[in-house]
């Protein structure tokens, strides 16, 4: 049994998985260097000029939908993720998920300009994305994980009718590790820890045993002593609550600007440990957690409750599935890199030609996700791809990802 719940009865209900597809503009300094555009957008097709070929050859590639050049932030989130968001306030499990090669526009569609504490959030998700006026340069830039928090916040209490709490985690996977960017000193100390472990296998149990090493604080939420630098996380699986990341850190965030602190000290973190261990953020995955728990009176009494969790992802770089030419400890964390985002590319490819068996046991990647990736949860997935002609091969590579991924 894979938990999914998926019954062979259900097997020919709709599966609510959306695979959209964003390509982002040629930059200014892509121009500069004489690279042309080489993929275009018709309707809901992607075309792509293979001019690598003698007789130039034309591919077209359709998904549920897709979002050209010009499409603002605005309309990409109104269309693509806010009717995700709204299913997640409704107590249903949500993911949103953007992959594509480094360079291609993750981080811009999932954060934008985020962390910019100057940016007015409310003018931000409230204008309309056909209003040139009403959008400033940088409010116009702000991406997926703000909007998504302002429409929890406007929207968590249904006009007033109920009580809502929210919660957010924010972890990084890191090959095949849980980093829990939450707790600060964590992050830290797992990343250097993990890079020993590469070498010295036992060095993991030999620091746990450090006490210097441990986090005096303990964390709402979080169960237990929290301690081995964010190594102890595990994936447990509850039959009533589902995944559950066990330690990692849950705070509890009354406004969108409490988020937006945390979010600004958690990718500070990441920066720090990134910087300290010599990796690129490039190698991997972002998750960022929003859970709303709400409290609805029923007219005859007594209240329902709903507990809805939005998973935004930021995946690693999809380059990393065939990165050669690293040898060593670095060629087999490719090697790992690159297994995660396969295996989600099976999932998603079994989700969507209903498969009786869904393999979501094959990465952390995938477990962790599983219960807001497929059954009923609700999942937006987005191929970021570039337009740039040099680089097609890994272009087309993303656009095959979920049809062909083996
Ligand atoms: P990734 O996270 O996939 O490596 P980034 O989000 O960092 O890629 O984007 C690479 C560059 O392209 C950045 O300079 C970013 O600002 C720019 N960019 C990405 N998408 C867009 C877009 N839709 N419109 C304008 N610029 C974009
Ligand atoms: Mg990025």
């Amino acid at each position: 049994d894979d938990g999914s719940g998926v019954g062979k009865e259900e097997s020919n209900a709709p599966v609510n998985i959306a695979v959209v597809s964003r390509c982002r503009p040629l930059l200014t300094r892509e121009m500069k260097r004489g690279v042309r555009a080489a993929v275009f957008c018709d309707g809901n097709e992607i075309i792509v000029m293979d001019e690598r070929l003698p007789t130039k050859r034309s591919r077209r590639f359709g998904f549920d939908r897709v979002f050209g050049p010009r499409t603002s932030q605005a309309r990409l989130y109104s269309e693509a993720v806010c009717p995700v968001v709204r299913k997640m306030l409704d107590g249903f499990n949500c993911s949103v998920l953007a992959y594509g090669q480094t360079g291609s526009g993750k981080t811009f569609t999932m954060e934008g300009g985020l962390v910019d504490p100057n940016i007015d959030v409310k003018k931000t998700a409230e204008a309309d994305p056909d209003d040139v006026n009403a959008t400033a340069c940088e409010v116009e830039k702000v991406g997926i994980i703000p909007r998504a928090v302002h429409t929890i916040f406007r929207e968590g209490g249904y006009g007033g009718t109920r009580r809502y709490w929210v919660y957010v985690s924010h972890m990084e996977i890191y090959n095949e590790r849980l980093f829990d960017l939450l707790a600060p000193e964590a992050a830290t100390l797992a990343k250097a820890s993990a890079t020993n472990s590469s070498a010295a296998p036992s060095s993991t149990s030999g620091r746990s045993r450090s006490p210097t090493h441990r986090s005096p604080r303990s964390t709402p939420g979080s169960s237990g002593s929290r301690p081995l630098q964010g190594i102890g996380l595990t994936i447990e699986e509850d039959r009533h609550l589902g995944v559950m990341v066990k330690g990692l850190t849950q705070v509890e965030v009354k406004s969108p600007e409490e988020i937006f602190a945390i979010i600004a000290r958690s990718k500070n973190n990441r920066r720090t440990a990134e910087t300290m261990c010599n990796v690129e953020s490039s190698r991997s995955h972002g998750v960022f957690c929003v859970r709303v728990i709400s409290a609805e009176p029923t007219p005859w009494g007594g209240e329902i409750t709903r507990d809805g969790r939005l998973s935004l992802v930021d995946l690693s770089g999809s380059e990393n599935i065939k990165r050669s030419g690293a040898v060593g400890d670095r060629a087999k964390e490719a090697a790992a890199i690159g297994q995660s985002l396969l295996a989600l590319g099976r999932v998603i490819k079994a989700l969507v030609k209903h498969a009786p068996h869904i393999p979501y046991r094959e990465s952390k990647l995938t477990r962790v996700l599983g219960d807001s990736l497929g059954g009923n949860a609700f999942t937006a997935i987005i191929l970021n791809i570039t337009p740039n002609n040099g680089m097609l091969e890994e272009t087309l590579n993303t656009l095959t990802y979920a049809k062909t991924a083996q």
